[in-house]
């Protein structure tokens, strides 16, 4: 893979030192175990693959790059970067001005660009009708495009669906940008609709059996299906891509579920089933398909707690933090100062999204063996700070020196 200029701030030379001798020892990926930092009363399972993916390194290379290169001219990003609120406080720093809110909130106008100004679009991608607005200004967005391709390929697999005349369902959150590019882009193909999860999937499934009145679709699904969606006609043959940083069982038990009641509608064998429903794989990227290996990986080892360090609106990132949920007490935080002393700990639920403070989250106990990752947009620099502040509080343990000496 190609490799990127990323700001040495956002490096980690013990993370470095081991992701170098990880990757020489297992060229091919195959090994998802965790590599062990043995602090001697505290035991730290680093995952397998975790930190910045090649989209964010693509992005933050070409944004600071942008910066470096223009002196003088406004440099303006569609909305967040990544999901990383140091990067993006990084850039805002060196004079890159915010035009919507992570949300697609309009921050400032359109009205206020001009031809002259640069717009970088972040590693999400954007919608068609934003970059047509961008055009009309006299914008040249293409040299300063960050999409990610892992994102194009997305779109790219929509347009195959589109064109074998099927509508194309999307699962993604419907707010993230990620998924309102991919929708845009979609929906200029064929009729689209976004599924957030299993539970809204269900509800669409009622409207292929006609389980449900047809009119109760428009009020349910708001804001989630194209123009002249009619779900009479448009329902009756499916294609499932989604939002490359999904959770890889919610989009399989997802796209088989629709697989399966298309069968059930049409009384279609494994033979016929593509005459209502596309023969397509999930489109997760690779960089969410290994972290969340790696997780599963890291979650073999008996362990008193888990740390998933990340940006706290990171999609990504919440679902490693699932994922470990499931197993063992998981703290969601977003750098080392969460971590406010031996006893004290301020995390964030993304489930309820509160920022929460939690007492005696380490137990007495010696050695304490912890898991740790972090999502696709978190730099190195800030999963070394948490590793450093945890043995910090084990005055015993053996120095970083020491450890990374061993790789
Ligand atoms: S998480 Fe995947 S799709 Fe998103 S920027 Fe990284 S590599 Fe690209």
């Amino acid at each position: 893979m190609k490799t990127f200029d990323v700001p040495i701030i956002y490096r980690s030379p013990l993370i470095s030192a081991i992701k170098k001798k990880r990757k020489s020892e297992d060229r091919m990926k195959k090994d998802f175990s965790p590599t062990l930092l043995d602090f001697g009363p505290l035991r730290i399972y680093l995952a397998r693959h975790f930190g910045f993916c090649y989209g964010v390194e693509n992005a933050i290379d070409i944004a600071f790059k942008t910066v470096e290169e223009n002196e003088g001219r406004k440099i303006y990003l569609l909305s967040e970067m990544i999901h990383n609120p140091q990067v993006n406080a990084d850039l805002k720093a060196h004079g890159v001005t915010f035009l919507q809110d992570t949300g697609g909130k309009q921050i400032i106008p359109f009205e206020a660009l001009t031809a002259d100004d640069i717009v970088l679009i972040p590693a999400f991608g954007t919608t068609l009708e934003i970059e047509r607005k961008l055009k009309g200004i006299g914008i040249q967005t293409e040299k300063y495009d960050t999409t990610c391709p892992f994102v194009e390929k997305v779109w790219n697999r929509s347009e195959v669906i589109a064109k074998n005349d099927y509508t194309i369902v999307i699962h993604g959150k419907p707010k993230h940008e990620e998924t309102r590019a991919t929708f845009s882009h979609a929906a200029a193909n064929a009729p689209s609709i976004v599924v957030k999860d299993m539970a809204q999937t269900v509800e669409l499934a009622k409207y292929i059996l006609g389980e449900k009145p047809v009119g109760d679709f428009y009020e349910e699904f708001r804001g989630q299906y194209s123009e002249g969606f009619d779900v009479n006609r448009h329902l009756e043959r499916i294609g499932v891509v989604n939002q490359t940083t999904m959770l890889a069982s919610d989009t399989q038990a997802i796209a088989d579920y629709l697989k399966e009641v298309m069968i059930r509608k049409y009384s279609l064998t494994e033979e016929n089933v593509r005459n209502h429903f596309a023969d397509t794989r999930d489109t997760l990227c690779y960089a969410t398909n290994d972290n969340q290996s790696a997780v599963t990986g890291m979650l073999d080892v008996n362990a008193d707690l888990a740390i998933v360090v990340g940006g706290y609106n990171s999609s990504n990132t919440s679902h490693l933090v699932e994922l470990c949920e499931e197993k063992l007490p998981t703290y969601f935080i977003n750098n080392e100062e969460r971590l406010v002393s031996k006893e004290t700990i301020q995390h964030y639920n993304f489930h309820t999204h509160q920022e929460l403070t939690t007492e005696g989250y380490l137990p007495p106990k010696e050695p304490l063996t912890v898991l740790i990752t972090s999502g696709a947009s978190c730099p190195d620099a800030l999963v070394e700070g948490v590793i450093k502040k945890l043995a910090g509080f084990y005055p015993a343990s053996k120095s970083i020196d020491d450890l990374i000496s061993q790789f």
